[in-house]
């Protein structure tokens, strides 16, 4: 099996041929390598070789991987990319750099209400549903400005952009119409005066359809660390 640092090295290839391929420049894309279900020896491996950015989906999981990193903590940035529960709110707020997935105005307000004065503001983006499938999180592609506004208006947030985590698919011309409603509802939202520099979508198996249409964070999980139980 391939090493964490060569699976490393082909995901970075791939994004920086996409990039190529639409006139993008690959550095203006972050690798996000989501670790969730491996272990922080699997994380510090990925260090080593050179990667900062990781992402995890479980608290009660993520928090000890994180503590274990010791000193390496200082040089990586943490994302939560799972669903948000209030009762995890706290450790969110203490132990991550981000959150993706804000769908609602109560979880970013307990979000801000809990995050520390002693740490830099948590960099947040909306989870926005484009899918139209009533159970899934995010929030509904017309809600998202209300919600955008409340959200940047909170003090211990800052509001970076939007996320979608749409249903997979495996043609390419459809993977990029799901996210093109994401980069186009991001314009939007800066006609309309919001602050937003973060287009959060693609994974391993359609991370080309997202950069070609402005992914500017890709979270991959999979490519990098090979498949979950
Ligand atoms: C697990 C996960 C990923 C990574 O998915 P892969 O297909 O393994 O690359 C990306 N985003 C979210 C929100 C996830 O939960």
């Amino acid at each position: 099996m391939a090493s964490i640092a060569d699976q490393l090295d082909a995901v970075r290839h791939r994004i920086a041929d996409a990039a190529r391929a639409h006139q993008r420049v690959p550095a203006d894309i972050c690798l996000m390598a989501v670790s969730k279900t491996f272990p922080v020896g699997a994380v510090l491996e990925a260090v080593a070789a050179g990667q900062t950015v990781f992402g995890e989906s479980y608290v009660q999981e993520a928090v000890p991987k994180i503590e274990r990193l010791g000193p390496a903590r200082a040089s990586t940035c943490w994302h939560f990319i799972g669903p948000l529960q209030s009762n995890k709110a706290k450790l969110i707020a203490q132990h991550f750099d981000w959150v993706h997935g804000v769908d609602r105005i109560k979880i970013a307000q307990r979000l801000s209400d809990l995050r520390a004065a002693s740490l830099p503001a948590l960099q947040v983006c909306i989870q926005v549903n484009l899918d139209d499938e009533p159970t899934k999180a995010g929030v509904a592609p017309e809600q998202v400005l209300a919600l955008a506004r409340a959200v940047a208006a909170l003090p211990r947030l800052t509001l970076r952009g939007l996320m979608a985590i749409p249903a997979p698919r495996d043609d390419p011309a459809l993977q990029r119409a799901v996210f093109r409603k994401l980069a186009a509802l991001r314009a939007h939202l800066v006609e309309q005066g919001q602050v937003l520099d973060t287009l959060s979508m693609g994974m391993s198996g359609d991370l080309e359809a997202a950069v070609a249409e402005g992914a500017t964070i890709v979270r991959v999980g999979t490519a990098i660390f090979g498949e979950r139980d």
